[in-house]
């Protein structure tokens, strides 16, 4: 029998064999969640500035209400 080189996926945690046609180097679980991670951080990257501009716009607003 002829050892036959097994491709893994490459997440260290994840580590499944993958099928010997397959083309990408995570398996299709690991690939959806690092899909997700990636939409996720664009979001919260995308709070986070929907959050420091509301936050510097109260803040202002509050000086020139503490002001008057
Ligand atoms: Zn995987």
């Amino acid at each position: 029998m002829k050892a036959k080189e097994t491709k893994l996926c490459k997440n260290k945690n994840c580590q499944k064999p993958l099928p010997e046609d397959y083309k990408h180097k995570y398996c299709e679980s690991c690939r959806n969640k690092r899909f997700d991670k990636i939409k996720d951080g664009t979001k919260v990257g995308l709070s986070l500035v929907a959050l420091f501009v509301g936050g510097v716009g109260l803040i202002a607003k509050g000086i020139s209400e503490n002001i008057d």
